[in-house]
């Protein structure tokens, strides 16, 4: 059976672009059962919908997987009908979050869609393949959601892979000539990028998060190096360790750097963490393996915000965390988000205030989303302040505070916070040290843009 997994989203933007890891574990599964694959990224090329379809009509599959994300629905399904016009005769699938949770939206609302797979797919997508060629009912694949008869039929979840050790490495091969073009980049890094997952799940339950599955899995130390080894065979040097929390158990992470650092493997590292779970000795470990950089959820700088949200976390950690990543001379990345409910203009000053006391290397401001079926999003429906919602036709959906009247009345508080950073002299000394310096003329396009566009921005506050 030809089965081609397509990304049509472009995932580009100013730190860079990753590859679609979660398709790349798809299609190493299907081709350990021998099936014949392609994978089609969009990034790869610049490919248009139309692009895309160009080569699908080339490859003539006959199962076209596509992931959906709540965010991005309305190109989603642009794309999907695009697909299934018909004339083509393909089956297709649907995968990714948003057909997690939302499965019987997506077969009542992209009628061009066949089936949907919940959950991580890496085992289902084998057995949905076995049926189809052996013509076999499609009850027994556990995730698949299907109609029949005018009806959406959902079988039980699959069960939780616990042995990570026993999926193949994502087929990297497939997309080798993204790979070779440098089509996946980070910002600060030169050459190809490439990202690496060497847990899955969080044991942490944050409001705002939405996880595939939540119980906390790990692949072990030997089996993360063994596709570290094959990474750099590619020739790439950069990779970002993308777990939700790769620090979470303190001695299977040093455990890891150590094998790393002993390897020689010649590879620099950015890594996700939470701020309490990070001490001097893992950093000053991480700093031996090669890591150059940390992410930090920080969220807010009010104590009020961490709470609502359930971030089990508190200020001062976050600036302890912050001091000591950049002690141990590492980059220190932090995540920030606006406009959580509860949130006013006094608690985003306390973010303001703790970004200019803190000066992490880089920060990242978004806007509050509440992704369907988090916490957040579920309390907001019942409160009657949830606005929108997510789906094919409508802008995204937003929290209502009782002072602002759109979320964009937030993007000011936002840019204000920016505009001061990016006029911090030590911020601005910082990038040229660790980011100008190994650039190409691409990013430092990219990053001279950023710069001007923040720093000269008049933000009306
Ligand atoms: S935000 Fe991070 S720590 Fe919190 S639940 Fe999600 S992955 Fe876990």
């Amino acid at each position: 059976m030809k089965i081609a997994l397509v990304y049509p989203y472009s995932k580009r933007n100013v730190m860079g672009c990753n590859p679609p890891i979660s398709l790349l574990y798809v299609a190493s599964s299907l081709m350990q059962s021998n099936e014949d694959v392609l994978v089609i990224d969009a990034d790869d090329g610049r490919l248009s919908p139309e692009g895309v379809l160009k080569r699908l009509v080339e490859y003539s599959p006959d199962i076209v997987g596509v992931p959906l994300f709540s965010t991005n629905l309305p190109a989603a399904y642009g794309f999907i009908r695009l697909l299934g016009s018909g004339k083509f005769g393909w089956k297709i699938l649907a995968g990714g979050p948003h057909s997690t949770i939302r499965a019987q939206d997506v077969l009542d609302t992209f009628n061009e869609c066949d089936y949907v797979l919940r959950g991580e797919a890496e085992n289902s997508v084998k057995d949905l393949v076995k049926c189809l060629k052996t013509n076999s009912h499609l009850n027994s694949v556990p995730g698949l959601s299907y109609r029949e008869a005018g009806r959406v039929i959902h079988n039980p979840d699959s069960p939780i892979n616990m042995d990570l050790d026993s999926i193949p490495f994502p087929a990297r091969e497939l997309l080798k000539g993204a790979y070779k073009n440098n089509i996946y980049w980070r910002i600060g890094q030169r050459g190809a990028t490439d990202v690496i997952i060497t847990s899955r799940g969080c044991p942490y339950s944050c409001n705002f998060c939405f996880k595939v599955a939540n119980k906390f899995r790990v692949r072990s130390p030997e089996n993360v190096l063994r596709e570290l080894i094959e990474i750099r065979s590619f020739g790439t040097r950069n990779v970002h360790i993308m777990d939700d929390i790769f620090v979470f158990k303190k001695d299977r992470c040093l455990k890891i750097l150590k094998m790393i650092k002993k390897e020689k493997l010649g590879i620099e590292f950015k890594v996700r963490a939470r701020v309490d779970c990070i001490d001097k000795e893992l950093l000053l470990a991480m700093k031996d393996a090669g890591v150059n950089s940390v992410v930090y959820g920080i969220e807010s700088g009010s104590q009020k915000i961490l709470d609502l949200m359930n971030k089990r976390t508190t200020v001062e950690m976050n600036y302890k965390a912050i001091a000591m990543t950049k002690k141990a001379g590492l980059q220190c990345y932090s995540d920030i988000f606006i406009g959580y409910p509860g949130e006013t203009p006094e608690t985003i000053a306390m973010t303001e205030e703790f970004i200019l006391k803190s000066r992490p290397t880089a920060v990242n401001i978004s806007y509050m989303y509440p992704l369907p079926n988090t916490q957040v999003y579920n309390q907001a429906k019942s409160d009657g302040t949830l606005r929108n919602d997510w789906g094919i036709h409508s802008d995204a959906a937003w929290v209502q505070l009782p002072w602002i009247k759109s979320r964009e009345e937030l993007y000011p508080y936002g840019e204000a916070i920016l505009k001061k950073y990016v006029r911090i002299p030590a911020v601005v000394f910082n990038v040229i040290r660790h980011i100008l310096f190994k650039i190409d003329f691409k990013q430092f396009k990219m990053l001279v843009d950023y710069f001007f566009r923040h720093a000269f921005k008049s933000a009306s506050r």
